[in-house]
């Protein structure tokens, strides 16, 4: 049987599960006492872990020693994802926290429809990234940022943009062996040619992803499946 995966802020021999963690264990695994576990903090920690006591909401954990588990990819991926309609954006963390994209950023960018993310809805993204890490074995949940505006944006070292005006394919670009990688995708009415031209200027590359017009929501994960089909094994 598959050790279901659990989050705890810190890793310690004994660990008390409450909320959601909690919640999930009890009333969606109902697990009992016995059952083994994996905890893991976020940090690149995990430690094998045994459920002892079940009881008014709260799982109790006996927790073996904490031991790092390398299942990072070697770049740093952040994901500049333009602010999109209804609940994209949920798709694009959760797909590519499985990718492996260490960084979210919604960017509101000229066609964005929507022009701003409530903190309800920010909060749920950031679950919706733990609960990706859960279940694809990260031992880092991805970063999910405050919207920011395509104006605020510091340079790159290596950064791509997809734009379907450009000429350089997605699979001619010589991606570095290690270190951070900065991707970026427009909204569903595209970048302007005012915001490609900035990006440019900060050192993102424009990249073409072949000749059909991809969804707004699909281009951000063809980048990082990109990145980690090359270098994120
Ligand atoms: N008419 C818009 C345009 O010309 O940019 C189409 C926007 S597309 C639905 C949404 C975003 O996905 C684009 O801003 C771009 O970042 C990316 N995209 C979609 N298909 C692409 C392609 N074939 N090549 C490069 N980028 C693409």
């Amino acid at each position: 049987m598959r050790k279901p995966r659990v989050f705890a802020r810190r890793i310690t021999p004994e660990v008390l599960l409450t909320g959601e963690e909690a919640h999930h264990l009890i009333n969606v695994l109902r697990v009992r006492p016995g059952r083994e576990v994996i905890v893991f903090d976020g940090s690149g920690l995990e430690a094998a872990a045994r459920v002892q006591r079940v009881e008014g909401g709260v799982v109790r954990l006996a927790v073996g020693p904490p031991a790092p588990a390398r299942r990072e990819p070697p770049l740093e991926i952040t994901l500049l994802v333009a602010l999109l309609k209804g609940d994209k954006l949920a798709d694009v963390v959760r797909a590519g926290s499985e990718l492996g994209v260490s960084r979210f950023v919604p960017l509101v960018t000229e066609r964005s429809v929507p022009r701003e993310i409530g903190r309800t809805k920010l909060e749920r993204l950031r679950r919706i990234a733990v609960e990706a890490a859960k279940q694809s074995g990260r031992t880092r949940p991805a970063l999910v940022e405050e919207p920011r505006r395509l104006a605020g944006l510091e340079a790159v070292s290596f950064g791509l943009l997809a734009d379907p005006r450009a000429s350089t394919p997605l699979g001619a670009v010589s991606w570095p062996d290690a270190g951070a990688v900065t991707l970026a995708s427009g909204p569903e009415g595209g970048f302007t040619e005012a915001e490609v031209e900035h990006l440019v200027s900060l050192g993102y590359g424009p990249v073409y992803l072949g000749p059909r017009i991809l969804r707004a929501e699909t281009a951000p994960l063809v980048l990082a499946a990109a990145a980690a089909a090359v270098r994120g094994l």
